[in-house]
Parts: structure tokens; sequence; C-alpha cells
């Protein structure tokens, strides 16, 4: 079996790293705060160089590019050839060309996996993964990814993954925008809310994020789910690859120039529909 370690257990790490550990194959964890690696019954690193050392498999998921750049260049100077690494968090393809580039120097394949379903996905170990790189690479570390994820998509070379995820983002970016306007309308209308997503999410329009997250956000909670800082990030990259290619995304900007008030007003650890607040009668 393959040995495999995590690094990163924030709002999906954990999650992740508790199915992994149920399936049987969690063999290592390393976290930069050590008090959330408490809860594991298996072996507790001080630094990703450290873990890389023991597994066969590292699983990353932390915050953004730069991150994962640090993360990568730590292990490249432990890891053994042969070792697969996957990057779970949500960067720009770039960064995972260049994180591809540091370790097949120390002849190690690197996959971008980034994942969808949110922190319930995350759970649940019901993510939609979406993966770029070595195909064979994938093909060893599948029966671990199954573990998280219900679906896992090979998309073809090394940072399809996180352009497949850029997809994603934008489409979410379009679902926010339209739920939040759709809700605060109703409560402007002056509709029960609770029967106006019940009905409509047995409808055409319904969505997974309007079942998730219809509710709470009409209530004024804004728990996270998914850091509206985080998909402002990830926003900017898929702004800066469409602007490469000459292509516009109006929604895209928009959700970008709204999420830069709320984070400026103090919301950016909220959950993305925090966007609520700006739509709310
Ligand atoms: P999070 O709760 O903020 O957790 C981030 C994790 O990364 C923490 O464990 C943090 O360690 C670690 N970390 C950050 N920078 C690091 C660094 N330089 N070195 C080492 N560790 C570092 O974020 P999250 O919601 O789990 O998201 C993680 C990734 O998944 C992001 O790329 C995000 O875009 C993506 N994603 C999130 C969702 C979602 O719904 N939340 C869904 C799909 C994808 P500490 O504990 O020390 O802070």
């Amino acid at each position: 079996m393959m040995k495999t370690g995590m690094i990163g257990l924030g709002a999906m790490g954990l999650g992740m790293a508790r199915n992994l550990a149920k399936a049987g194959f969690l063999t290592a964890v390393y976290n930069r705060t050590a008090a959330k690696t408490a809860e594991f019954k298996v072996a507790v690193f001080d630094s990703p160089e450290a873990l890389a050392a023991d597994v066969d498999l590292v699983l990353i998921c932390v915050s953004a590019d730069q991150d994962v750049l640090s993360v990568v260049e730590a292990i490249a100077l432990t890891v053994k050839s042969g070792t697969i690494v996957v990057d779970m968090s949500t960067v720009s393809s770039e960064t995972a060309k260049k994180a591809d580039a540091i370790l097949a120097e120390k002849q190690v394949a690197f996959l971008d996996a980034p994942v969808s379903g949110g922190v319930e996905g995350a759970k649940n170990g019901k993510l939609a993964m979406m993966v770029g790189g070595d195909l064979e690479a994938l093909e060893k570390a599948r029966p671990v990814l199954e573990a998280l994820a219900a679906r896992i998509i090979y998309m073809g070379a090394t940072g399809s993954g996180q352009a497949t995820k850029a997809v994603n983002q934008i489409m979410g970016a379009g679902i926010n925008q339209a739920v939040t306007e759709a809700l605060a309308f109703a409560q402007a209308q002056g509709l029960a809310l609770d029967k106006v997503i019940d009905v409509i999410s047995g409808g055409a329009s319904g969505n997974w994020f309007l079942q998730h997250r219809g509710w709470t956000m009409t209530q004024g909670t804004f728990a996270p789910g998914f850091k509206l800082a985080l998909h402002h990030k990830d926003l900017k990259i898929c702004q800066s690859m469409a602007a490469q290619t000459g292509f516009s995304t109006p929604i895209t900007d928009m959700t970008i120039s709204h999420y830069a008030q709320l984070m400026a007003d103090g919301y950016g650890d909220e959950d993305i529909s925090a966007l609520y607040r700006l739509k709310k009668p």
C-alpha cells in the first residue's frame, strides 16, 4: 500500500484527511498550525520536507499560489524519486507547471487536482476532482483519491486541472450573483423564503448553492463554507487567464469588485454567500 501524507488541514484538508484515515490510507500529516493535527493517530511531522521523506504519495491542500510553491520547494529538498505529489489547492495553471518543473528534477510526478464540492464534499468524500499531469501517476494514486472524490476526471497535460477549476470558479461567481440577487428580490417581495427555496430547488433553476446556502444567507449567517477571500483569489486567476486570450469576463469582473468591497468592510473570512449583504433590501 502507498504510504500517504496530507499537507494542509484547513476547511477542506481536514475533511479529506479524515476520509483518508477512515479508508486506511493516511500514514502522515503536516499542518502549519500544529494544533489541527492533534486528532490524527498517524505520524505527525513538523515540516513538509520531513513528511515528504516518509511517504510515497503527498497530498497538498493549502491556500494560494505562493503557498503551494513554498510547500513544493520544501518537499523537493527531501522527496524520494518515484513519489507522487498531488495538489488539490486552487491555484493558476502556471503555478501547476512551476510545481511540476521543480519536482520533475527529482523524478517525482506532479498532478494538479483541484476539487469542487465545498466543505460538505470534502467531509463526505464526494468531491469532484479535475486532474492534469501524468496519467500513469493518476492511475497509481486513484485508489487513494477515490476516498476523497466521487468523480475523478483526467483533463490532460499539467495545468489543465487548474484551467478546468477556473471554469468552475467563473460559473460559481455567476451562480452566487444570481442566487443572492434573486433571494433578496424574493425578500423584497415579502415572500416566505423557505417556500421559495423549496419550490425553486425542485425546478429548472434549482442548484447546489441555493440548496446549501440559500436559507443561511437569508438569515444573515455566513459561516464558511468557502471563504470569500479565497474565491476572490480564484477569480483574479480567472481574470488574468482570460486576459491572456483577450476574452472578456463581465460577471467575473463585477464579482471581483463586489468581493473587494466586502473584504474592505471586514467580511473576507465569511462564506461567499455574504455577497447577499450587498443585495438585501
Ligand atoms: P483554509 O481553511 O484557509 O485552509 C488553508 C490551509 O492551508 C490551512 O491548513 C493552512 O494552515 C494551510 N496553509 C496556508 N498557507 C500555507 C503555507 N504557506 N504553508 C503551509 N500551509 C499553509 O482554506 P480551505 O477552504 O481549506 O481551502 C484550501 C484550498 O482549497 C484553497 O486553494 C481553496 O481555494 C480550495 N478550495 C476550497 C473550497 C471550499 O469550499 N472551502 C472548495 C474547493 C477548493 P494553517 O492551519 O496554519 O492556517
